[in-house]
């Protein structure tokens, strides 16, 4: 089976499309023009489309010759609010808007691997589900696609799910990189707010200001991560914005904190969740003050099954060759919502490096940088291995 020539005949398609998307970036859950392209690509094949509705969602079926298990490969579509800065000629004509974190590859990449496994259909023994999933950049995409039946869209669900990543740096041009457990990090926002009563800056004992409370959270937050935590189940806890105040003679009514919550297993994100409200609503009830503590937006811990890590693996290193493959050590500290998809169906979540040739991966800018760049050579080995993945897994 020469799927990486296939591949390799259609990489100037798969280069045609990803150029495409990438210059009409869209964000969010509602993605049209993507969406559109997404379609037309996939047109003349014998694959069973629908397309979302809360979301402009894009679920493919390929029906093999045989009425094995279902295997469902899954792309993310959307881009960033970020201006790109990378001068590329295919560079965003959006302004403010960016495919920084190389879903328009992801996208390419998939439909190329439903153009590969569409030529092989007769001898595939199952189905195939391909997974096109706007709104991965904090929307939850992926879960509403679960809403809408995205694992059972085959007629019966998943046995397993694979999802490839690009990265602009850290991982060398061409290599694949997986783990077994967890891969990348639970993400949760909280957002806070301190109340107290406003007053006159000279008068404090008639007011409750909540700007030294807030200051005493930021860091009575900082003591729970290395008090409470296991050092070998880490958890990240960042206070990114705060805000309260207008100028120096007045007390405010409130403070406000937004804060970013990372951890790589479920029972240290349950006990960080538990722990960081209890010590903001308590300090803030030490100095006579209220809080309020709100989860706006949240991912689970991205965990990838052992035995599916280790058979995706296998399949790089038999495919592509050994040197295509590095062991990731650690999990990222970045989150991803194939994270829900991870919970109903053993998979594994994988991520290739794009960093073009000559770059040093070290140094370059990373996903969501206005200055990443992700390499276009990636498409077809990246096609390739989804549809590998899908055969073998079917077959094996
Ligand atoms: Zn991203
Ligand atoms: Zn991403």
């Amino acid at each position: 089976m020469a799927v990486t020539e296939d591949a390799t005949a259609i990489a100037g398609e798969l280069t045609q499309l990803r150029r495409a998307i990438h210059a009409e970036p869209e964000v969010g859950l509602n993605l049209p023009l993507t969406q559109q392209k997404i379609v037309a690509a996939l047109d003349g094949l014998p694959l069973e489309v629908t397309l979302g509705s809360a979301l402009s969602s894009v679920t493919a079926v390929l029906r093999g010759g045989g009425s094995g298990p279902a295997v469902l490969l899954r792309a993310d579509m959307d881009a960033l609010p970020v201006a790109e800065r990378t001068g590329l000629g295919f560079a965003s004509r959006i302004d403010g808007t960016m495919h920084a974190c190389g879903h328009d590859l992801h996208s390419a990449m998939l439909v190329g691997a439903a153009r590969l496994l569409s030529a092989r259909r007769a001898e595939l023994p199952g189905s195939v589900v391909f997974m096109f999933q706007p709104g991965e950049e904090g929307h939850g995409g992926a879960r509403f696609m679960i809403e809408e039946g995205v694992l059972d869209a085959a007629g019966q669900r998943a046995a397993a799910a694979y999802a490839l990543h690009v990265a602009s740096a850290e991982l060398p041009f061409g290599v694949f990189s997986t783990r077994e457990g967890p891969m990348m990090a639970a993400a949760e926002a909280l957002d806070i707010t301190v109340t107290g009563r406003g007053g006159h800056g000279s008068q404090p004992h008639h007011a409750a200001d909540p700007i030294p409370v807030a200051c005493e959270i930021v860091t009575a937050l900082q003591a729970m991560v290395t008090r409470r935590f296991d050092i070998f189940d880490p958890v990240v806890v960042t206070v990114g914005s705060f805000h309260a105040g207008t100028t120096n003679n007045v007390i405010p009514d409130e403070a406000k904190l937004e804060v970013t919550i990372r951890s790589f297993s479920p029972q240290a994100r349950a006990l960080v969740r538990d722990s960081a409200v209890r010590v903001v609503h308590q300090i803030a009830a030490a100095h006579g003050l209220t809080a309020t503590t709100e989860f706006t937006g949240s991912y689970p811990v991205t965990i990838n099954n052992d035995t599916e890590a280790r058979f995706a693996a296998g399949v790089v290193t038999d495919f592509l060759g050994g040197d295509r493959y590095h062991p990731q050590a650690n999990p990222m500290a970045g989150a991803e919502d194939f994270s829900y998809v991870l919970e109903e169906v053993p998979g594994a979540f994988i991520m290739l490096g794009a960093c073009p040739p000559g770059v040093n991966p070290g140094t370059a800018p990373f996903n969501h940088s206005a200055l990443a760049v992700f390499d276009d050579m990636v498409l077809a080995d990246g096609a390739a291995l989804f549809a590998e993945l899908a055969v073998r897994r079917l077959t094996g």
